[in-house]
């Protein structure tokens, strides 16, 4: 085996956390390889909506603690990415609109806004006078909106690359081929490193499992269950208006008594988004999907019709049953670290994970508060007859 199959640490899955996690580790000191079956950012990671909305997990105490620190680490990052690579990953803090068309829609916002609140986080009331002032692309009689100054969006695509290109310069390297299983060393607690799917083999002192929605079949692999499944999310892009075309979007938006939502971007289209389907591992696009995304974001904006679509894309959520991703030390193993299953905050969370996940591979302490993300508790959220038991 030559030197270049050999690592400190491991990592299965070039998406943003894969990436991250090699970022903060070879930061650090610590020899990482990045093992990707495709190409690093081809899972969701790469065509995600890029929304860092703060309040994603508001009902959720164990997300909602670390959802602000890695809002701050990403701030931090959207500085030294571009320094140390060149590459801008459009890190921008937008603002958002949450609109409701109905005296039933006001009051949610408004106890929704009470809560925000006690957090800490101030939301100006829109009236319904001002609404097409501030977004005019907001065409529809609504009631009332939020606004929120500051729900950050980027270019996961880039920043993914960026972090991966960041840590070839500190060391890391990329090996293209897929992961077949784990070189045991017998007692069954600690691997020696990764089989390949051509038959060759990778040492590392350490294994993170980071592939997404793929994460699943690391069950067999650990020797406890992962049930981590795909869900396919599809996204249309709408191209900025051309001059004479009508006013630039200004900002995201939704309105609470539907589902879809606008989200405005420094680098690529806009996105609309997004669709939450059950299809396996399917990665096409559909027009059913398209025409239902445009259809629900146009009760609030008729100019999504007119706007020009310049792309769709469908890549895959990694959900777990309980919502929260699996983050730390794979039970009964030493040195096999998983983190995958963040579901529709992936891109938000990562920063946050990344840190966590150097931290306890290379100092055997994560250092944050992450006991609740453990993959211990796969165990029992999984039915021997493969359903997943909260489902
Ligand atoms: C439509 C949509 C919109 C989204 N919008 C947002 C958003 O606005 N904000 C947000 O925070 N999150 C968003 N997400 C969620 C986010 O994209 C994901 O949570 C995140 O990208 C998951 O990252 P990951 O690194 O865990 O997995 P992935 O990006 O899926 O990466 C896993 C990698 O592992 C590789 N791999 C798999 N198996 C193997 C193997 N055996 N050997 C080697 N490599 C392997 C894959 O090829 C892949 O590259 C969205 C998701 C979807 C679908």
């Amino acid at each position: 085996m030559t030197d270049e199959s050999t690592a400190d640490v491991l990592i299965v899955g070039a998406g943003v956390i894969g990436c991250l996690t090699a970022y903060y580790l070879a930061k650090a000191g610590i020899k990482v390889i990045v093992v990707e079956a495709d190409a690093v950012a081809s899972g969701a990671s790469g065509t995600s909506g890029g929304w860092l909305t703060p309040y994603s997990h508001t009902n959720d105490p164990a997300m909602l603690a670390l959802s602000s620190k890695s809002l701050s680490l990403h701030r931090e990052l959207s500085m030294a990415l571009p320094e140390e690579t060149g590459i801008d990953h459009g890190f921008q803090e937008s603002p958002y609109l949450r609109c409701a068309f109905t005296e039933y829609g006001i009051s949610e916002l408004r106890s929704w806004q009470a809560d925000r609140a006690a957090e800490g986080n101030v939301m100006e009331w829109i009236s319904p006078a001002d609404i097409k002032q501030i977004n005019p692309w907001i065409t529809a009689e609504i009631s009332g909106a939020l606004l929120s100054n500051s729900e950050p969006t980027l270019d996961s695509y880039r920043l993914t690359l960026s972090a991966m290109e960041a840590s070839e310069k500190y060391g890391a390297s990329v090996v293209t081929g897929r992961v077949v299983g784990l070189t045991r060393d017998g007692s069954n607690s600690r691997a020696l490193g990764v089989d390949m799917e051509d038959g060759s083999r990778i040492a590392g002192g350490a294994v993170l499992l980071a592939m997404g929605p793929w994460t699943g079949i690391g069950a067999a692999w650990i020797g406890s269950p992962l049930p981590v499944t795909p869900q396919r999310g599809q996204l249309v892009y709408l191209a900025a208006p051309a001059a004479g075309e009508g006013p630039e979007l200004s900002s995201g938006f939704s309105a609470i008594e539907r589902s879809g939502s606008v989200i405005k971007k420094r680098l690529t289209d806009n996105t609309v988004g997004s669709t939450r389907e059950h299809v396996g591992f399917d990665r096409s696009t559909t027009t059913e999907a398209r025409d239902q995304l445009l259809i629900q974001v146009a009760a609030l904006s008729e100019r999504v019709f007119s706007a020009r679509i310049s792309g769709q894309t469908a890549c895959l959520r990694p959900i777990t049953p309980d919502g929260r991703p699996y983050v730390g030390r794979a039970p009964d193993w030493d040195n096999v670290y998983v983190a995958a299953g963040h579901a529709s905050e992936g891109i938000h969370y990562a920063p946050i994970t990344a840190t966590a996940m150097a931290n306890l591979i290379g100092d055997g302490t994560a250092k944050i508060e992450i006991s609740a993300l453990s993959p211990e508790r796969a165990g029992s959220q999984w039915s021997a007859d493969g359903n997943n038991t909260d489902q």
